[in-house]
């Protein structure tokens, strides 16, 4: 999608509500905290029945989200909820179905710990080589690209490709780029699953997540998974989203310029060891990125000799919070390594947040010098 198209889309999202108004209805939509509704008789007569199957509130948010992924959209109360509908839905006993290897750990202890015991095989690849090996005896294919934390990328088009002429289900974990900075549905994934607690609504406030999709059956499965399994978004917090969502265009857009200002200074600099991400002409994710992706997101890793200067590093600089996840309005770092994923003691997963960026890397530099 172009620029203008995706520009559009933004502000398309800001004003769709208004066709819809009456005089004096609010502009903003009301939070709607019931579990239960009036309903007397014949109860396919009222759109709204039960609190669990339904809400004005998740569908105030499902309706801006729809218009961004161009897709049917629909809410869960986390990132990992909307994965687990996507995991459970589109697989059976006796089936494969494939991981990155690299990818949000938590995706691998849900599959490994709940739908292995259930006679489903998993797999797993890293995402920079997700290509090889084919696709071929695959129920679903889900990959994560950029992956976290790795930041390696793997080609959307070309695994889709692979997956639809195995008959795999195909989801992409977009939670890392959001809609507005890589769209894997227009690549030719079936399925998009979003934690919409990192840059969507991005004031790490409330968690909350979605799954997209332009397949009618998919999506029907889905909403029977989050009916039945109960696994539903609060009012409030669908609410809170739907705020967030609202200057995701702006934030995502600063975030990135200044991940990509601080990427190339962090590259050159004497005591960061290596620094991955993908819009660095000399990162191996970088021409597949440019090919796949609007922007090249908000997230880099820093690589320093040992642990403990990547926590003097983390701690030294009063611009950072020391924290975990991603897509905050504050920049944050952590070692990833203390959750056990696999990469060096001094890995610094950075997440860029929206403070003016030469204030930002002046606090950073002063860090870097402090480590002597
Ligand atoms: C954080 C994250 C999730 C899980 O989201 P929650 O909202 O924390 O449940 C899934 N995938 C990726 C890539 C993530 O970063």
């Amino acid at each position: 999608m172009s620029k203008t198209d995706l520009d559009a889309l933004a502000a398309r999202l800001l004003h769709h509500r208004g066709p819809t108004l009456q005089p004096g209805d609010s502009v903003v939509p009301e939070i709607v905290s019931t579990a239960v509704f009036h309903l007397p008789g014949n109860p396919s007569n009222a759109a709204f029945q039960y609190g669990r199957y339904h809400n004005p509130t998740w569908e105030a948010l499902e309706d801006p989200l729809a218009i961004l992924e161009d897709a049917e959209v629909l809410t869960f109360p986390s990132g990992m909820a909307a994965v687990a509908a996507v995991l459970v839905t589109c697989s059976t006993a006796g089936g494969r179905i494939l991981l990155p290897a690299d990818g949000y750990f938590a995706v691998r202890a849900l599959s490994e710990q709940f739908l292995k015991p259930f006679g489903v095989t998993i797999d797993t690849r890293p995402t920079a080589a997700f290509l090889d090996g084919g696709f071929e005896g695959y129920q679903l294919v889900l990959a994560e690209t950029p992956s976290n934390p790795g930041l390696d990328v793997c080609d959307i088009a070309a695994v889709a490709k692979g997956a639809k002429a195995a008959g795999a289900v195909f989801a992409v974990d977009n939670t890392t780029m959001t809609p507005l900075g890589q769209r894997p549905l227009d690549l030719g994934a079936d399925v998009v699953v979003c934690s919409d607690t990192k840059a969507v609504n991005g004031h790490s406030d409330t968690l909350l997540g979605h799954v997209a999709t332009r397949n009618g059956a998919l999506m029907a499965r889905f909403k029977e998974w989050r009916k039945y399994s109960g696994t539903i978004p609060g009012a409030f917090e669908a609410w809170l989203v739907f705020r967030g969502l609202e200057t995701l265009e702006v934030r995502f857009a600063r975030m990135c310029a200044t991940a990509a200002v601080l990427a190339e200074r962090l590259a050159g600099h004497k005591r960061v060891a290596a620094v991955r991400y993908p819009g660095l002409r000399t990162d191996p994710a970088h021409a597949v990125a440019a090919r796949q992706m609007a922007a090249f997101g908000s997230m880099l890793s820093l690589t320093f000799g040992d642990g403990a200067a990547a926590e003097r590093f983390i701690d030294g600089c009063p611009l950072i919070q020391p924290s975990t996840s991603f897509g905050g309005v504050r920049t944050s770092a952590e070692r990833r390594i203390r959750w056990g994923d696999a990469v060096p003691e001094g890995y610094v997963r950075l997440s860029v947040g929206i403070e003016p960026v030469e204030t930002l890397w002046r606090a950073m530099a002063e860090a870097l010098e402090k480590l002597g």
